[in-house]
């Protein structure tokens, strides 16, 4: 069985024992400490009232971090001929920027190595928290053939072990 399967597995029968999804997709998830997940109710507990999550210090995992923006965000989402996904204007925008498909590799690239120096330094955003994961936003900072520092604010989904993954290549 697969590592990610057998991790939902348990979560599963966690719950069933009481303990709540979106606290338990937390374990082993590395944030700094001034960037922690949100409360997600108010009372004694870390995240919620009888919340028996608990706050362990670890060290900052450097050369453990790995980010990554699948490139198919690029070619197959942002850079799709679909219409379904040209409605959301992002194409345009980032055409708009002098950015196109060519750039998919460029992109990914970018995206890997500035989100892993962010996420180890603590230099993203907290967003939202649900059984799915914890999300974050990095702002990353490209160039095209007509501009310069293009910022991008970017989404992210943290996994344990220092792992976060691109979920969303241009947010807001
Ligand atoms: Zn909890």
């Amino acid at each position: 069985m697969k590592k990610v399967e057998k991790e939902k597995k348990t979560r599963n029968r966690l719950e069933g024992l009481g303990h709540c999804k979106p606290c338990t997709v937390l374990s082993g998830c590395y944030f700094v400490k001034s960037r922690l997940p949100k409360k997600k109710a108010e009372g004694d507990g870390l995240l919620h009232p009888n919340c028996d999550c608990k706050l362990t210090g670890i060290t900052k995992p450097n050369g453990k971090i790995t980010a990554s923006c699948p490139i198919e965000k690029f070619t197959r989402y942002i850079f799709s001929d679909e219409e379904k996904y040209l409605v959301n204007g992002k194409r345009e925008l980032f055409e708009s920027l002098g950015l196109g498909k060519e750039d998919s590799e460029y992109l990914k690239m970018e995206f890997d190595v500035q989100a892993k120096q962010k996420y180890l330094n603590g230099d993203y955003e907290i967003g939202k928290l649900d059984e799915h994961g914890q999300r974050i936003s990095i702002t990353i900072t490209v160039n095209s053939a007509t501009r310069k520092n293009i910022k991008l604010i970017t989404g992210w989904m943290v996994y344990p072990l220092g792992k976060i993954v691109c979920t969303t290549p241009l947010g807001g």
